[in-house]
């Protein structure tokens, strides 16, 4: 198939284009490396079935001729991380909407099938865990800026249903839980690349707020297989929205003592209130758990890598940076 990648040199956008040349795939990428980086496809540059544009989503005519070229698009083109979103919110809002709404019309000219990434950011500050799908969504208000990642990601929801309700353009809405992997930046905010940075440096890992809140984090490998299937599979998946997360939960606090313990670290950590890491009056959620029924129905989907492996995984990847830097 041709598929057409938005966002193709982000952390899961590269992890997805590898899988998809390994598996025969033609694969466009169209990215304007705001928080993508060239490093992450620069392997796959002079591949006979790469081609890639830096740009950005609102240039139209790039969009409808790579689109005019593809079987499927996926849409993972966006802002991310909480610190960008809390700093930028108007960039924030206007990638989301606006580069998902010219996704979604040039998707309807070429009948491309799409699948859209959402978050676990719209299930807001919603307790009743794990989070299912059909749940009730519970933002806070707008005067808090992190909210407006969560309500962009929502309407970019609703543009994708409703372009498969109106049109009947066969649309999948992803929405990831925490990911995490190989190659993943820490200057947005990911906890994980952060925290085995900062061990490797010898630095105090830097836990905000208490460390009582607790994430689920998914190997970006289980990730890509779930795009593949999902992509792969738009009889049964087309108007749907899919949680894609691990299950197994850990605290921040938890956290920092495994990437201090598996790196072997002197081991400090300092806690840092929310209002000093962000901006004042800064709301996170305190626990964030998928229910992964539907997709494990769908597609036969089920995470494969526990923390432990995640993490080994990260700190060889951190570990070979620093080295080769040092080298340098
Ligand atoms: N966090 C932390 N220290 C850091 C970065 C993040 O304690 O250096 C916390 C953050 O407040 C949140 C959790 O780790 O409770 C996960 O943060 P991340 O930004 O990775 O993902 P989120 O789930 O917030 O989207």
């Amino acid at each position: 198939m041709n598929i057409f990648v938005t966002g193709g040199a982000g952390f899961i956008g590269s992890h997805l284009v590898r899988a998809l040349l390994e598996r025969g795939d033609h694969v466009s990428v169209l990215d304007n490396l705001s928080t993508g980086r060239f490093a992450n496809i620069e392997p796959f540059v002079g591949h006979p079935r790469f081609h890639f544009a830096i740009d950005d989503l609102r240039n139209a005519l790039v969009l409808d001729r790579l689109a005019a070229e593809s079987d499927a698009i996926v849409h993972l083109a966006a802002a991310v991380g909480v610190k960008l979103v809390v700093e930028q919110p108007t960039e924030t809002i206007e990638t989301n909407v606006l580069g998902t709404h010219a996704v979604l019309r040039v998707a309807r000219r070429y009948r491309c099938r799409t699948l859209l990434a959402s978050t676990s950011e719209v299930y807001g500050k919603g307790v009743s865990i794990p989070f299912q799908e059909d749940d009730d969504l519970l933002l806070g208000p707008s005067s808090r800026s992190r909210w407006s990642y969560a309500a962009s990601k929502l309407l970019d929801e609703f543009l994708g249903l409703a372009a498969h309700r109106e049109y009947g353009l066969p649309v999948a809405i992803a929405r990831f839980f925490n990911t995490v992997g190989p190659g993943q930046s820490g200057r947005y905010g990911m906890v994980v690349p952060r925290f085995v940075r900062q061990a490797l440096r010898g630095q105090a890992l830097t836990v905000y707020s208490d460390g009582s809140q607790s994430r689920c984090f998914c190997h970006v490998a289980d990730t890509v297989r779930a795009l593949l299937a999902l992509l792969d599979r738009p009889e049964t998946t087309a108007g749907q929205v899919f949680n894609i997360g691990s299950t197994q939960e850990t605290t921040i606090t938890k956290l920092a003592q495994q990437v201090i313990k598996r790196t072997g670290g002197p081991g400090e950590i300092v806690y840092v209130p929310y209002g000093q890491a962000y901006a004042p009056g800064f709301e996170d959620m305190q626990r964030r758990v998928p229910d992964i029924a539907k997709i494990s129905r769908a597609i036969d989907w089920q995470p494969t890598r526990d923390l432990n492996s995640i993490l080994d995984d990260v700190i060889a990847y951190e570990q070979a940076r620093l080295d080769a830097g040092a080298a340098q």
